[in-house]
């Protein structure tokens, strides 16, 4: 198994910017691709910012920092990714986009080299069966934001080797990430667990067992959860939280995932959340 030393990420969006700053802070060499100039430098000012407060804090030294910068080599040229051992791909939640990409790369990488997509809602084997390597296509589904989470579940397909995951596993530990092994079924671990809690604490709320406060409250003082399910809600996004479940329940046809009435309602409204400035709760 050859070794990772350049790592492609692909899209410097909320969560590309985030897994290239990372991968560069482990010291791995990365190149940041997007498709155009203006999304790149956004995602590299964020990197600075991100950056520049780990120095403030005092987590960071300016030395590293700069090292940390210098190994990001950002460009806008899908060639520039030839090169790399592995490859992050964190562009639009969009299949024909994605399959695009994954044919481009697959053309132009080395045999050795893997590809990873951060999807959180796609089959990844509809990726990988696009390719003429499905058995070193898998899925690296990071955490927002993704230098602070702890969290990477690497995702096994039907046809991924396990040297491939036992490479995934080591380069995220070498980021400093706890991995774990999840199948690619929709919402992996975490939001298939993560998913029917939140609709379910808004069947509640529909059915007047409490206000959105008190179960908020509730989970929190009660379980120890940081935030409660509508806190929580309006951070993620009612938005993808409706997208996410319609995939769910299209796929496991289980009640538990299906989206409840108010939840439609809320999104059809343009009460996304934190986002929108209004979701449960008010943030204008
Ligand atoms: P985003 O919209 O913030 O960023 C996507 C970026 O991809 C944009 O900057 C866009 O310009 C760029 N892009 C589009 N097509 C491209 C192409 N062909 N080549 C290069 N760049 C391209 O989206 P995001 O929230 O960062 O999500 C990215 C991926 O990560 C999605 O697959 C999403 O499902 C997944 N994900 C998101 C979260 C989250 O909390 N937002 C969490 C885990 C996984």
């Amino acid at each position: 198994m050859a070794e990772i030393r350049t790592v492609g990420i692909c899209g410097a969006g909320l969560m590309g910017n985030g897994i290239a700053q990372t991968c560069a802070a482990a010291g791995f060499n990365v190149v940041l691709m997007e498709v155009a100039p203006e999304p790149l430098q956004r995602g590299v000012a964020t990197i600075a910012k991100s950056l520049d407060k780990f120095v403030e804090k005092g987590k960071l030294s300016q030395a590293d920092r700069d090292a940390t910068f210098a190994r990001m080599r950002p460009t806008t040229d899908v060639n520039d990714l030839a090169g790399c051992d592995l490859i992050i791909e964190a562009i639009v939640e969009n299949v024909a986009i994605k399959t695009e990409l994954f044919q481009k790369l697959d053309a132009m990488l080395a045999p050795h080299a893997i590809i990873c997509t951060n999807t959180s809602s796609l089959c990844v084997i509809e990726l990988a069966a696009k390719t003429k390597r499905p058995n070193r296509v898998a899925g690296l589904h990071f955490f927002n934001p993704v230098p602070i989470m702890k969290l990477v579940e690497v995702v096994k397909t039907i046809a991924t080797t396990q040297d491939v995951i036992d490479a995934l596993f080591a380069f995220s530990k070498k980021l400093g990430k706890e991995p774990i092994l999840a199948q690619d079924t929709p919402g992996f671990v975490v939001n298939r667990l993560l998913i029917p809690y939140l609709l379910y604490a808004i069947r509640c709320l529909e059915g007047g067992l409490a206000s959105k406060e008190d179960i908020d409250k509730g989970m929190k003082l009660g379980c120890g959860y940081p935030m409660g399910p509508f806190e929580l809600l309006d951070f993620v996004g009612l938005d993808t939280t409706y997208y996410i479940a319609e995939i769910m329940f299209d796929e496991f046809k289980d009640p538990m995932m299906a989206a409840p009435p108010l939840l439609k309602r809320m999104v059809l409204a343009g009460r996304f959340g934190r986002k929108s400035g209004k979701g449960f709760y008010d943030y204008e």
